[in-house]
């Protein structure tokens, strides 16, 4: 009889940062290793990384399961988009990972797909959709309602009463001023908050900020 099999979607830093997240999962299920892969569609040479088997998404298909489970680590939003349609369309069922020490306290709703990594807390009260990447030391506080394909860098620090629409990037170690309930601070569809920046107001859709306190990068129109 065929067992289940699980698959961490790309093989890169954002996958292999994953990878003992999930196996200590799998491990505790009572399934054995030769069960979980790598699925990358790169050139992979060697064909192991950390122990484990890579194989291209083509062949994880045709491989033997009684069901596939896969979680999408790979940090660019738009590709985790494109490879969650590409899953749900083959009937492989989404896979959510967390690190056993992640902090999760009263009414969090976490969409499907969502990988926390080690040490990232969500207090109380917060809604965050599909495909959520929290990586490491970042947290979200009460009140936050953040949007699908939404990505952390490590150590955010998403203050409450903040929303993140979808496809935002927060860089590492980026802090976000709290907003209120009746007018939270909003960081649009696809902004991007660079890495360190202190963000004491609203983010248009679309815009990338930077620094302390963060402004609109600029990128300078004539080059020297
Ligand atoms: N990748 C893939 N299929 C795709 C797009 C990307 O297998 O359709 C893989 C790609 O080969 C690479 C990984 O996903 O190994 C993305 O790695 P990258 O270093 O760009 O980013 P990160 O690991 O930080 O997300």
């Amino acid at each position: 009889m065929s067992k289940p099999l699980f698959g961490i979607y790309g093989a890169s830093g954002c996958g292999r940062g994953i990878m003992p997240l999930a196996r200590e999962w799998v491990l505790k299920q009572g399934f054995s290793l030769d069960r979980l892969v790598f699925i990358d569609d790169g050139n992979h040479n060697p064909e192991s990384v950390n122990g484990h088997r890579i194989v291209n998404y083509t062949d994880f298909l045709a491989l033997e399961a009684s069901e596939r489970r896969v979680s999408v680590a790979i940090a660019n939003s738009h590709v985790r988009e494109k490879i969650a349609l590409r899953l749900q369309q083959d009937q492989v069922l989404s896979w959510s990972i967390q690190a056993s020490n992640c902090v999760i306290m009263d009414e969090v709703s976490l969409g499907e797909g969502a990988i926390l990594s080690p040490f990232v807390t969500l207090t109380s009260n917060i809604r965050i959709g599909q495909h959520f990447q929290a990586n490491l030391y970042s947290y979200v506080e009460h009140d936050c309602i953040i949007g699908d394909f939404v990505t952390f860098a490590p150590s955010v620090r998403c203050n409450g009463n903040i929303v993140i629409e979808d496809h935002a990037y927060i860089g590492a170690g980026a802090v976000i001023k709290q907003g209120t309930p009746d007018q939270p601070l909003v960081i649009g569809r696809g902004a991007i908050v660079g890495m360190g920046a202190v963000v004491t107001k609203s983010v248009p859709a679309g815009v990338t900020v930077v620094g302390n306190p963060a402004r609109p990068l600029v990128k300078p129109s004539i080059l020297n």
